[in-house]
């Protein structure tokens, strides 16, 4: 099978959907990888390294498109490389057309077909495939780092001959994979944190990190179906915004991470609840570049706000900030995705074919132009 390699045209986007080690991986498996000039620039990756790891590099788009049955992607795909795909060609990548938005009556047009990462299911067989927990552990560890670094204090203990210097108090909101990854990263630099979830289960690994797990006193705690949190009734929200109010009012630094798949993030930091922490604390808002807003009513994805005394960031595109390493785990996964996707070397493309497999019928949102 012949798979493309395109440079990310989406703003902010510095990752590559395969690293030279991971195309590596496809062209030992027998296919055939073929990379634009430059696509792995951002990420560190030079055309050297591909073509070491046996990848063909093209010039421009409409050389790779015009070659390949499959392209590799990380963000959306635009209009104008949608149009260039040849009939039939599939795509793989995190941003599912489905809702008909974007590209998607182009894709419908080429007779493209679609799988879409972010619809892996969580079973055991697909964990080396899954871009967005690699992701969003990668998300969760710069979100430590920037809040470390814009927080005008200490994250350790420290005893100096001109005093003792307190912990940072931490707390984490939304302890899933990038929410667990933050807590562990704060706690290597020495904070002292706590953390809440709405799934109960969460309690058990946050404790695992060191870190304190509250327990609200609401009747809101779910457990989840499929490692998923379902969206909350508004009068839980209401109750669990007021039983944090006390939680992130004490709290030197917030890091929310809690998301809803295929929902908008819940609302867990008000304006109001801002307003009573401490002048120059800060809060890092890993949900921000959500289309509805983030965890926080006052973050603006990509900007540093001041509200009260207390600055907010809001994550944008928190992945690409360490394009390095995420490009690198997002390309095994995808690599091994292609790989669970083909059999004997070709790409699964029948309806039968795609139902018999579990993670291809999960995934598959568009099959030769027609949405499933
Ligand atoms: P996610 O990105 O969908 O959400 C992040 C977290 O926000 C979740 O833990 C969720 O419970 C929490 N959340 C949602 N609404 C909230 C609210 N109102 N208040 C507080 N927290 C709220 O979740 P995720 O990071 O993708 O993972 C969720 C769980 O699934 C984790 O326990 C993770 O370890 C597990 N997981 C399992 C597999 C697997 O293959 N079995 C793979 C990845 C993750």
């Amino acid at each position: 099978m012949q798979i493309g390699v395109l440079t990310e045209t989406a703003p902010f986007e510095r990752r590559v959907a395969l690293t030279p080690e991971s195309a590596g991986r496809l062209i030992t498996a027998g296919h055939s990888v073929y990379v634009q000039s430059g696509a792995g620039l951002a990420a560190d990756e030079d055309d050297d390294a591909y073509r070491a790891a046996g990848a063909m590099i093209g010039k421009n788009p409409e050389e790779i498109l015009g070659n390949i049955d499959l392209l590799t992607a990380v963000g959306q795909l635009d209009q104008q490389t949608a149009a260039k795909l040849r009939p039939g060609t599939a795509v793989v990548g995190l941003s599912s057309p489905k809702d008909g938005r974007g590209p998607a009556g182009v894709l419908v047009d080429r007779h493209a077909s679609f799988f879409a990462l972010e619809l892996l299911p969580r079973i055991t067989r697909a964990q080396s495939m899954d871009a967005l927990s690699s992701q969003a552990m990668v998300a969760g560890y710069r979100a430590g780092l920037i809040a470390a670094e814009r927080l005008p204090r200490f994250f350790p203990l420290l005893m100096t001959a001109a005093g003792t210097v307190p912990p940072a108090k931490v707390m984490v909101l939304g302890a899933g994979v990038a929410g667990l990854q933050a807590i562990a990263t704060a706690k290597r630099l020495g904070a002292v944190v706590e953390a809440y979830d709405v799934r109960a289960a969460a309690a058990e690994e946050i404790r695992s990190l060191g870190a304190k797990a509250i327990t609200l006193d609401i009747e809101s705690q779910t457990s989840a179906s499929g490692g998923y949190a379902s969206e909350q009734a508004s009068d839980a929200a209401d109750r669990q915004r007021k039983a944090l109010t006390p939680y992130v009012a004490a709290a030197d630094v917030v890091i929310t991470t809690a998301a809803v798949p295929g929902r908008p993030a819940p609302l867990l930091v008000t304006a109001q609840m801002v307003e009573k922490m401490r002048t120059g604390s800060v809060i890092v808002d890993l949900a921000a570049d959500n289309p509805n807003g983030g965890n926080c009513e006052v973050s603006r994805p990509g900007e540093d706000v001041r509200h009260h005394g207390v600055l907010v960031h809001g994550g944008r595109n928190m992945p690409s900030q360490l394009a390095a390493h995420a490009s690198r785990l997002y390309g095994a996964n995808m690599s091994a995705f292609v790989l669970a996707i083909c059999q004997d070397g070709v790409l699964v493309s029948t309806p039968e074919d795609i139902a018999a497999d579990e993670i291809a019928a999960a995934c598959c949102v568009l099959l030769k132009g027609e949405f499933r």
